[in-house]
């Protein structure tokens, strides 16, 4: 009888639950949709209870859907939305309130008066992050802050702080197990990623205790096993990631220069370095990547605005119906005509970080025509793409020979050619894009040896369609250099 390897992918937007079979192709999946909660400007929060009934509620569909017995599932994988914190009691397993999402911006001033205080090279240095609002452990602070109860039990000890990887896990074992991986603690700005342990210093700033931290446990390997009132059976739950380092393992980039670009509502790029963890000096993040044998490091740079900027020409531009008719019209024409569009929506990220960046279309004429906008915005996503491939090469010293995608946006043919064009080397598309719920199931497979070994998955792994660049090293360089004149003007735009 034919095993499963059951994924959840826990994201911000919905949970799912996909099940692979020995193959790694993907049986069935199921999802439903996760609330958001805005309290208040700039705030996000999501509802812990919302998080699991989801997540548990799309497990029982992909099984009955698949009229699969939870007794054939060989081990269960988890990826998540990455920083989101939140504060439960250990004994009861009852939420502290909701959720901070990873965007809430809640903590900005905390992090701005931590930076006056002259920390951020200490907080680079240790845990390879940038001093921002983004990362879990001044959330955690925010927590023990602003909720007496979580105080009152950390007092007691009987206090639980954790992402969403820790939250799931204790849900899935009947609150036996309080455990996180080494790519989830990497984004908490509380985990030392050479010491691979949480570091006394940054606790004591935050003033989190040891204890109420989950214990870090490799990404691979069994960590505990499902509480039989959950589906009726003890299942081993095996492997744990990040989505980002989940999607880096799903792509088989396990060696040093193997990167994967992943084209969704913004774009995250990582780079594995090996056991080498390589510090930035230009604002790229240095993080734990997932891995079946030993630390492993990666560096990672993001796009705030790609997708997005599709989305703004279908909604608020209206020039498009749908996404992929987005396709269609630059197809259109044979170039932008001159024409260059910044999609710095919200500021611009690696290598610029640059919150006062503001969008910009330049190199209008009367010939202009909607098509050439669009042209000019899928370059854009390509453009941004190249600026954080440029930075990771000077970084890593380490050229990359090929990219790997995912994301809802590779379906665009177009937008993965024009990549291959503007990098000048090939991007790559796999069968199954579905790369960080894929991931997760590796690390699971590996971890109770339903896979033997990295090489049977690497041999599994099947590319959909290589995309080889077409133009000139001159042509490429040249459209690059508009690129970053026109960048030069879309900077430092806004005034507050
Ligand atoms: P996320 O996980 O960030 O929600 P997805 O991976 O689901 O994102 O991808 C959705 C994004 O991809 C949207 O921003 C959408 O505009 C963009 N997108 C989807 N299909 C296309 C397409 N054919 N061409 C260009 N962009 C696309």
């Amino acid at each position: 009888m034919s095993t499963y390897i059951l994924a959840l992918d826990q994201g911000t937007t919905s949970s799912r639950a996909i099940l692979f079979d020995a193959a790694g192709q993907i049986v069935a999946s199921a999802g439903q949709e996760l609330p958001q909660i805005y309290p208040q400007a700039g705030w996000v929060e999501h509802d812990p209870n919302a998080i699991w009934q989801t997540q548990r509620d799309s497990i029982q569909a992909v099984l009955q859907k698949t009229a699969v017995a939870p007794e054939r599932i060989a081990a269960i994988g988890i990826t998540n939305q990455r920083e989101t914190s939140l504060a439960w009691q250990r004994s009861t397993g009852e939420p502290l309130g909701n959720a901070i999402v990873w965007q809430c911006r809640r903590t900005a001033a905390r992090c701005q008066f931590l930076a006056a205080q002259g920390l951020t090279d200490e907080i680079r240095k240790k845990t390879g992050l940038v001093l921002d609002a983004y990362f879990s452990g001044p959330k955690f602070e925010w927590l023990l802050q602003n909720v007496p109860r979580a105080r009152e039990l950390a007092a007691q000890n009987d206090l639980c702080l954790g992402t969403v990887d820790a939250w799931l896990i204790a849900q899935l074992t009947g609150h036996r197990q309080h455990v996180t991986d080494p790519t989830n603690a990497s984004r908490t700005m509380l985990y030392d990623i050479h010491a691979h342990d949480w570091d006394a210093g940054l606790l004591a700033l935050f003033g989190i205790a040891r204890e109420a931290l989950p214990q870090v446990v490799p990404s691979s390997g069994v960590v505990g096993h499902t509480d039989p009132a959950v589906f009726g059976v003890a299942v081993p739950i095996a492997g744990i990631a990040g989505d980002q380092q989940a999607a880096l393992f799903g792509q088989t980039c396990w060696q040093p220069g193997h990167a994967k670009n992943t084209y969704g509502t913004g774009c995250f790029l990582l780079s594995h370095t090996g056991g080498q963890a390589k510090p930035s000096d230009s604002g790229l993040l240095t993080t734990v990547a997932a891995s079946a044998d030993g630390p492993a490091y990666a560096l990672e740079g993001s796009v705030f605005v790609a997708g997005a900027a599709v989305q703004w020409l279908r909604d608020k531009l209206g020039v498009i119906a749908t996404a992929a008719e987005s396709e269609e019209l630059a197809r259109q024409v044979p170039d932008s005509g001159g024409v260059v569009v910044v999609p710095a929506f919200t500021g611009l990220g690696t290598p610029y970080w640059d919150p006062q960046a503001r969008g910009t279309i330049l190199g209008l004429t009367l010939g202009s025509t909607k098509a050439h906008v669009v042209r000019a915005t899928l370059e854009a996503i390509v453009l941004q793409t190249r600026d954080v491939v440029e930075t990771m090469q000077q970084e890593s010293g380490v050229a990359l020979r090929e990219l790997r995608a995912d994301g809802g946006a590779v379906a665009n043919a177009l937008l993965m050619q024009t990549q291959a064009d503007l990098l000048g080397i090939p991007v790559v598309v796999p069968t199954v894009t579905e790369t960080t719920a894929l991931g997760a199931a590796y690390l699971a497979g590996l971890g109770v040896g339903f896979w033997p070994d990295a090489e049977t998955i690497a041999a599994q792994w099947r590319v959909a369609r290589r995309y080889e660049p077409q133009i000139s090293a001159d042509e490429r360089d040249a459209r690059y250099a508009t690129w970053q004149r026109a960048v030069a003007r879309a900077r430092a735009w806004a005034t507050a």
